[in-house]
């Protein structure tokens, strides 16, 4: 039971609504970037539509590249659409198996 549960509350410690997780990879150097989005403060009203817009600079630890994230989330903080430059958007399964081979090298 206090396994489970540990289990369950490090599983459940990323799903606060207010926080949004982006995870990117370098094009240059494949590097692995975990960015943490606090929903409250980061985004900013779009003019263009009834939702937020997110603009994000994410740097990796590797090559130091620049990457402009731009996410577009509806009222309800709902990503609609996410374009990245120098970088690609990765799965949070992705960035953990990425950041567990980079650190058994
Ligand atoms: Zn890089």
């Amino acid at each position: 039971m206090g396994f489970l549960k540990s289990l369950k509350s490090m599983f459940t410690a990323s799903s606060d609504p207010n926080v949004l997780w982006l995870y990117v990879k370098c094009k240059r150097c494949e590097s692995p970037v975990a960015v943490r989005v606090d929903l409250r403060n980061d985004p900013s009203l779009d003019d263009e539509s009834d939702g937020y817009i997110l603009r994000k600079e994410i740097m990796d630890d590797k090559c130091f590249t620049l990457m402009h994230a731009q996410v577009k989330l509806n009222a309800r903080h709902a990503v609609t659409e996410k374009t990245i430059d120098k970088g690609e958007f990765i799965t949070e399964q992705e960035f953990l198996v990425m950041r567990n081979t980079q650190m058994s090298k």
